[in-house]
């Protein structure tokens, strides 16, 4: 019987070039005639179709993907908050959040984006607006010097030394925002940690994206629109 483990491990193993096809399929055979249970691995090695450091290199690769789908499952819930505040703000209307919520979803893990960069990429939000949602979820973006990786920060406190951890260099305040894409650091916060306690909420979302909000509420329907009635003012870019 051919585990979901198996199968992940072939995939891997053909996607990185290690091994065809053909030789996975010949090594389920084995396995499924094997009197005891052995790992597709164990059964490649034996054939010699991989070696042992290419078996070592597959789980790697196998963990890696495992983590980063835990992590952008976090990520997932976290852009939730992130696009309520995007509406409440008034940076964006919530059809716009909705569609960058599809988007995100259809994103294959190795190509994953947080939906602050995918609002940009659509033009919905400017790398400024990102930066005050952040700021405001105290988050900051902080970029290392030398691997150039930018990373999100949460309960930034200026001063601190947090260091890159891929590379191990001390992490600045960029001076000037290129992009918005950025991993969140694991020193970061602590998970759990309610998102700035105590902050003044934002100001009251213009009548149009209010009239937006409602609309898009359950079980209400929009009100129809009285003969005469002016129409909400169109938002304003920028
Ligand atoms: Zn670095």
């Amino acid at each position: 019987m051919l585990s979901r483990a198996d199968i992940l491990f072939g995939k891997i193993a053909i996607n990185a070039g290690m091994v065809s096809q053909d030789q996975i399929d010949e090594c389920i055979h084995i396995q499924e005639k094997a009197p005891e249970p052995k790992p597709l691995g164990m059964i490649l090695i034996e054939k010699g179709y991989i070696s042992e450091k290419q078996l070592e290199e597959i789980i790697e690769i196998q963990k890696r993907n495992l983590q980063e789908k835990a992590i952008h499952s976090r990520f997932k819930r976290e852009d939730g908050l992130f696009g309520r505040l995007v509406i409440r703000f008034g940076f964006a209307t919530e059809d716009q959040v909705n569609e960058a919520v599809r988007i995100q979803a259809k994103m294959e893990d190795d190509l994953f984006m947080r939906m602050g960069e995918v609002m940009v990429r659509k033009g919905f939000l400017t790398n400024e607006q990102v930066t005050k949602i952040l700021d405001y979820q105290k988050k900051k973006i902080l970029t290392c010097p030398k691997c150039s990786t930018q990373f999100n920060v949460i309960m930034f406190q200026p001063g601190a030394l947090i260091k890159c951890y891929k590379c191990q260099n001390e992490l600045v305040v960029p001076e000037q925002l290129v992009s918005v894409a950025a991993e969140d650091h694991p020193a970061s916060g602590t998970p759990g940690v309610p998102v700035a306690p105590g902050i003044t909420p934002p100001p009251l979302p213009r009548p149009a994206v209010a009239a937006a909000i409602a609309a898009a509420a359950p079980k209400t329907p929009p009100p129809p629109a009285r003969p005469g009635a002016s129409p909400p003012p169109a938002p304003k870019a920028g």
